[in-house]
């Protein structure tokens, strides 16, 4: 378990305005920062493992769901039984002992905790563990070193 809760709170609404920042980007970049997210909270080997497959079909859903991309916003007001079954059972067990409990509340909380957290982190585990999300913000220019 990696999860820290000291960061600043300015720290995490700050991770709002980066996401807004990048949302003005053209859609490769954006598909950049989202995709080291995806590889952080669900690389290859756990989405392609065939039990959580398995167990996503059961629930009606896509494991596709889980992407960063495809996750519920805050202004889903319902994103479907099935879909919040299938973030309940596999996505928040995943993101909660990385980004704790508020980060998978939608997909602006998940951002702005992974940026707050890839800012403050003091577990060089959990820094390392980042790194390809702040690799990915400096590469489309949104952050520095
Ligand atoms: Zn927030």
């Amino acid at each position: 378990m990696f999860y820290q809760i000291e960061h600043t709170p300015l720290v995490h609404e700050y991770g709002h305005l980066v996401e807004a920042a990048l949302l003005t980007l053209p859609k490769r970049m954006l598909n950049i920062v989202y995709s080291a997210m995806d590889e952080i909270l669900w690389p290859p080997s756990w989405r392609q493992s065939p039990a959580i497959r398995a167990r996503a079909t059961a629930l009606g859903c896509s494991i596709d769901g889980l992407l960063v991309s495809n996750w519920p916003t805050i202004h889903a007001a319902n994103h479907g039984p099935h879909r919040s079954q299938l973030i309940d059972l596999l996505a928040v067990p995943r993101i909660t002992p990385l980004l704790g409990e508020y980060a998978a509340t939608s997909a602006q909380e998940l951002f702005a905790e992974m940026f707050a957290l890839s800012i403050d982190a003091t577990s060089p585990q959990l820094i390392n563990t980042l790194s390809p999300f702040r690799s990915a913000l400096i590469a489309v220019g949104l952050t520095t070193k």
